[in-house]
């Protein structure tokens, strides 16, 4: 197959910058793809049909709020690739949200899904609001809108969303029903993160999480340690942060700084987590928490400790205040946490950093087992899916590993390496029609 340059999409269209001096999220995920696309030799047009979104929708949902007035909101859903499978992500409600954003989140998809050898694309979709100012019937009244704005390419052969930032099992389950009164019969295949009661999975709710401290052991493991007797400090607290911490917590590590949003806390003997998981359930935040002392967001980041889980949002770590970073192994639980620059600067101080696209890929992984669940209608137990999750993480992990080791990369570079290979295959195979 001959791939010529086509003209520049709206992505990739050139912004003031070129794309590898860009920090926002679309431009780390171009410059990644860019040196992926030179260290594997892709031919120019199949990079640049790699850089370029199959498909974008951007609706107005209008919003009835509970005193009567109406809302204008703006939705985005882009469908990075299906060239492997239906495209699937997340719906992320944040107020940072915009089209670039997702346009990246979207790409980081792709190569997750074919990391982890899933039969799909990437996507992601997003609405740029704070969903703690809306109450619960504004938000189901915004997703119901959203879904049937968005239902023309929205299907679970087509696209099938998830919980992210701001959204939860509750908005997948609105998501079902808009789908499925629309289609005149129950679709549960439409989303993954679903609650149990209308065809979730077991073990989906802290899967992310799971696979972040597999991800933890394999990495340890491989550099002589165990994950028994380590520090950590974990960014976030929300679905992936907050499990995180548990697990590892029940694992042995002793997790010495945790922070949300609204704060933080740190305790050097370790944070008795279920207590903190109790607290924060109360208060709405880890600040304090009387198990340990109050701390700031960066006595997290920059904690002496072995493990850093980020678990938060993107760009945290960047080449301001990578040197401070002093952990020895970072675990990427949120997506796109380290900028390109900052990426460089922990490789050359020997900092371990497993990529999100492997070491986030356990919530995707589920997500595909429920997928597949509710297509067949029959219910795995929670022993099944932990183990295969944890067979799925630990095969990734080796296979990125030995990647890296021999082509001498860094694991992102492998990881993107063996993903972006995939779906290029795939394209040459398909062939470009006409
Ligand atoms: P969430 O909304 O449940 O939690 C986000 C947490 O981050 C909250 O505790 C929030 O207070 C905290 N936070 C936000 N900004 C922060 C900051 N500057 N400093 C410290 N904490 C901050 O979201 P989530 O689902 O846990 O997602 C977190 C990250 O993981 C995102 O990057 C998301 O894309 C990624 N991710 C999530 C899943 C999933 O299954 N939920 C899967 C893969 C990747």
């Amino acid at each position: 197959m001959t791939l010529t340059p086509a003209p520049p999409s709206p992505a990739t269209a050139p912004a003031s910058r070129p794309a590898a001096q860009r920090s926002d999220p679309l431009g780390q995920a171009l410059a990644q793809l860019e040196a992926t696309a030179a260290h594997l030799q892709l031919p120019q047009g199949l990079h640049q049909l790699l850089a370029t979104p199959r498909r974008e929708m951007t609706v107005s949902v209008p919003l009835r709020r509970d005193d009567g007035e109406v809302e204008v909101l703006v939705g985005h859903r882009v469908q990075h690739n299906f060239s492997r499978g239906p495209a699937k992500g997340g719906l992320r409600y944040h107020p940072a949200v915009d089209l670039d954003e997702v346009r990246a989140l979207a790409m980081w998809m792709t190569w997750k899904c074919a990391l982890v050898q899933l039969p799909y694309g990437g996507a992601k979709g997003g609405v740029a609001i704070d969903p703690k100012a809306y109450s619960v019937g504004e938000r189901e009244r915004l997703t119901r809108r959203l879904t049937s704005e968005l239902m023309p390419i929205l299907g679970p052969d087509r696209d099938v969303p998830a919980p992210d930032i701001g959204t939860d099992e509750q908005t997948m389950a609105w998501i079902m029903d808009t789908f499925s009164v629309a289609a005149g019969h129950t679709v549960p295949g439409i989303v993954t993160g679903k609650p149990l009661s209308v065809g979730g999975s077991l073990g989906r709710a802290t899967a992310t999480s799971q696979g972040v401290v597999h991800c933890v052991r394999a990495v340890l493991e491989e550099h002589g340690r165990d994950v028994e007797g380590s520090t950590a400090a974990v960014q976030g607290f929300g679905k992936v942060g907050l499990h995180a911490a548990r697990i590892l917590h029940a694992a042995g590590a002793r997790v010495v700084a945790v922070s949300d949003q609204l704060g933080a806390v740190r305790a050097e003997a370790g944070l008795d987590v279920p207590a903190l998981v109790a607290h924060a359930a109360q208060a709405g935040t880890v600040a304090g928490f009387p198990g340990g002392e109050d701390a700031t967001g960066d006595d997290v980041l920059f904690a002496e400790v072995d493990v850093l889980v980020p678990a938060a949002v993107e760009g945290v770590v960047h080449e301001g205040n990578a040197e401070r970073v002093r952990a020895r192994f970072v675990v990427e639980g949120a997506n796109g946490p380290t900028t390109t620059g900052a990426d460089e600067m922990l490789a050359d101080r020997g900092v371990v950093v497993v990529p999100d696209i492997l070491a986030n890929a356990g919530g995707v992984v589920v997500s595909y087992f429920e997928w597949v669940q509710a297509n067949q209608a029959y219910w795995w137990t929670e022993a099944e899916i932990e183990d295969r999750l944890e067979q799925r993480m630990r095969s990734a992990y080796a296979e990125v590993a030995a990647h890296a080791a021999e082509h001498r990369l860094t694991l992102r570079g492998s990881a993107l390496a063996i993903s972006v290979a995939r779906v290029a295959e795939a394209h040459t195979t398909r062939g470009l029609y006409p």
